[in-house]
């Protein structure tokens, strides 16, 4: 591991500080950057409840733990976060500019040799990367899922410009996190993954526009058939519904027809059912 020994993740909420975590376990060395101490500090405090449910199951020595956390440095500084710094995961908010403001930061202050990868769940790589010029080669899509330290998939994403070295890099780094590895070969909306779980809910959506069953039948159908550890719509809820309607909008905008979003789902958008969020969605979450 010792050429993807020191790990920078930019961006300290769900994902990143799952990121982090995972890479600290798997004795990378880590910094873990976001905008003020403030996000920081509850990063950290989710690390510390995570690690102790490792404890507690038994997954992690209790010695261990205070090694794991010693491996992880916070800044709120980029620059001095990334200096020394072997390969980069972004995890900032889900926007174009906002992600290529932050990587051009990056290039300026990492390492030449220093591998970018992106936790986009669905902007384009080339697009992300088009903001660092001849640096474009190094930015590759590194989509973990939620939540990081336990899903066992790395959907690795390839942009017009990733060089094959930066595909093999961010392969030996997800397999130094113990996970396994899909690579999306062409830069498409909605990569692999993403493409599947809006097919599968909007399925479910359809089934109830048809009355065809009761929410919970169609997520027991699911699970029990499919093995899901969760249904299409109980996720649905989990995540946002109004996330999920502009996952749909923009695949609807790349695919056509086959990802048009259910009206159902404008509606429980528009009515504000939002799901877990705002305390109703298929479910009652109040
Ligand atoms: P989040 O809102 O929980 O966290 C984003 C964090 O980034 C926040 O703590 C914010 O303060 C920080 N941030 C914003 N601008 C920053 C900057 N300039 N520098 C440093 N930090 C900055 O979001 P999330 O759910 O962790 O998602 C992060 C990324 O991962 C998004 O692109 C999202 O689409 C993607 N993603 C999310 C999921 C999921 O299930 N939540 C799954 C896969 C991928």
């Amino acid at each position: 591991m010792t050429d993807l020994q020191r790990v920078a993740v930019i961006g300290g909420g769900v994902m990143g500080n799952g990121i982090a975590q995972l890479s600290a376990m798997k004795g990378h060395d880590v910094r873990l950057v976001d905008v003020s101490q403030e996000r920081l500090d509850s990063a950290l405090a989710s690390i510390g409840t995570s690690l102790d449910r490792f404890v507690k199951s038994g997954k992690l020595d209790a010695g261990d733990r205070a090694d794991v956390l010693d491996r992880l440095r916070t800044t709120t500084s980029v620059a001095d976060a990334v200096s020394d710094v072997d390969l980069v995961v972004e995890a900032v908010l889900e926007r174009l500019d906002v992600k290529q403001a932050v990587l051009a930061e990056v290039v300026a202050h990492a390492p030449v040799a220093a591998v970018l990868g992106t936790n986009t769940s669905q902007l384009s790589i080339t697009a992300i990367a088009s903001a660092l010029g001849d640096e474009a080669h190094r930015v590759v899509g590194m989509h973990f899922f939620n939540p990081a330290v336990l899903m066992r998939l790395v959907e690795l994403v390839v942009g017009l410009e990733t060089s094959p070295e930066t595909l093999a890099r961010a392969e030996a780094y997800a397999a130094s996190l113990g996970k396994e590895t899909v690579v999306c070969r062409k830069d498409s909306p909605g990569f692999l993954t993403s493409r599947f779980s809006a097919i599968l809910r909007m399925e479910a959506l359809h089934m109830l526009e048809e009355g065809l069953a009761t929410p919970e039948d169609i997520d027991k159908a699911v699970k029990l058939a499919f093995n899901h550890p969760m249904g299409p719509l109980e996720l649905g809820d989990f995540n946002g519904l109004d996330t999920y309607l502009d996952a749909l909008t923009g695949l609807h905008a790349a695919h056509g027809e086959r990802f048009r979003p259910p009206v159902e789902l404008k509606n429980m958008v528009a009515a504000g059912r939002l799901g877990r969020k705002s305390g109703r969605g298929f479910y009652d979450h109040s």
